[in-house]
């Protein structure tokens, strides 16, 4: 399941790209919040306290480096991560850039995943609007099919191996709780900007109030 569910995720968000507008859909933007919601419950409610109960000293060192390696990741993806479409990007190259910079963040968001379901649930959900937005950007892009299948199977398999590295390398384990911890960063600041951006003007928003509600809700008790 943890190899199969991140790479699925991504199948399910280029289905969904195909029907459901990212960029206007309210149900997408529903989406999107309650993605942003589970995730930052997850990483709040178990990720945080488990890096921190391995009592070093350091980790909150690496939580920030986390967030700065996030917004480094970002001035290449453009925010893809939380939601944000690219435009007028129909050159035709296949934008090599932005998958190496996607890749970084999916490998290292496999490697805290085998030990919790609740987290792959959440890397699972986040997944999928990231999946429908990078697929729709993809298509629009003008490139050849092949190198659209190409670029999101090679994204849909780095959280896998990400997991699969951390399972099968016993030399990471004693760096495994300060990869955990970038993490957290990495998610914190996903989710927190999905939450921020998706409150447009500040304006009160029953429906949205009401998905983030679900997600905090859900990640807690399931
Ligand atoms: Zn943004
Ligand atoms: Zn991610």
């Amino acid at each position: 399941m943890i190899y199969i569910l991140p790479l699925l995720s991504v199948f399910a968000g280029y289905v969904i790209s195909l029907f459901l507008k990212p960029s206007s859909s309210t149900v997408f933007q529903l989406l999107l919040s309650f993605s942003g919601a589970y995730l930052l419950s997850v990483t709040v409610f178990e990720l945080l306290p488990e890096v921190y109960s391995s009592g070093s000293s350091e980790i909150g060192i690496f939580i920030m480096l986390g967030l700065l390696l996030q917004i480094i990741l970002e001035f290449v993806s453009k925010g893809v991560e939380h939601g944000h479409m690219h435009h007028n990007d129909d050159t035709g190259t296949f934008p090599v850039l932005l998958l190496v910079s996607l890749s970084l963040h999916a490998l290292l968001e496999g490697f805290p995943i085998n030990h919790s379901g609740h987290l792959l649930h959440g890397v699972v959900i986040h997944k999928i609007p990231v999946a429908a937005i990078l697929s729709v950007f993809l298509i629009r892009s003008k490139i050849s099919k092949i190198k659209v299948v190409l670029f999101l199977t090679i994204f849909g398999l780095m959280t896998p191996l990400g997991s699969w590295l951390h399972k099968n390398f016993e030399v990471l384990n004693p760096y495994s709780v300060y990869i955990n911890a970038m993490v957290i960063g990495i998610f914190l600041h996903v989710s927190t900007t999905i939450l921020f951006e998706s409150a447009k003007n500040h304006t009160f928003n029953a429906s949205k109030l009401a998905i983030v509600i679900l997600g905090i809700l859900l990640a807690y008790f399931i």
